[in-house]
């Protein structure tokens, strides 16, 4: 029996980590906490999945911006088609973990749902998962739900999110399509900024 897709997946595992080990601590940090909020006591490290497939992901980003810069281009083929797929699992997945810590978790001023702190304090955690849950949610929504954020005209038909590549970066990016993106006023939002963006937010607040 050949161990060929595990031992390659035992390697990208490993290597990733020490390559994106200041990252892979970050999230580490950001597990901890999120799990505190939750007041969640058996699972404490659910969320290293999602760390581990966020390094996976920045090393293959990485590899994308060197091929682009040594031969003009992306590099095409199924490794670039498990890219997408993985960054709209990634997104998704931690989509779910902010929108379960917000349930789980108590505002510093009793505020519930989609409302936040007024005047917004950001010093509420809650609040500031609310933040990104909400950020997350413009560029998940037309992915998960194929309509726009917020929209309901799509019942009968089928809306599709424009994903565009970032070609300095190597990462996937999506076109935001609801809430007003926290994040600049860029219309297109890379994964990786996305995933700066959720760990900045986060770990300077919390
Ligand atoms: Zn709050």
């Amino acid at each position: 029996m050949s161990y060929y897709f595990t031992d390659a997946l035992e390697s990208l595992t490993s290597v990733a980590r020490v390559q994106q080990q200041q990252v892979f601590e970050r999230w580490m940090e950001l597990d901890t906490q999120l799990t505190e909020l939750r007041r969640d006591r058996e699972r404490p490290s659910s969320f290293r999945l999602d760390a581990h497939l966020d390094v996976i992901l920045r090393c293959i980003e990485d590899e994308q911006s060197g091929f682009i810069s040594d031969q003009g281009d992306i590099r095409k083929g199924g490794a670039l088609w498990l890219q997408i797929s993985l960054s709209k699992q990634w997104l998704f997945s931690t989509y779910e973990l902010f929108r379960t810590t917000v349930e789980k978790s108590t505002c510093l001023e009793g505020t519930t749902g989609t409302q936040f702190c007024q005047p917004k304090s950001k010093k509420c955690p809650r609040c500031n998962v609310l933040r990104v849950k909400q950020e997350l949610s413009s560029f998940r929504i037309p992915l998960a739900k194929h309509e726009p954020a917020g929209c309901n005209d799509y019942k009968d038909s089928n809306f599709h999110s424009q994903m565009m590549f970032e070609k300095d970066g190597g990462s996937v990016g999506w076109k935001n399509q609801g809430y007003p993106s926290k994040i600049n006023d860029k219309v297109v939002t890379s994964r990786r900024e996305l995933s700066d963006f959720v760990l900045d937010a986060l770990t300077a607040n919390l």
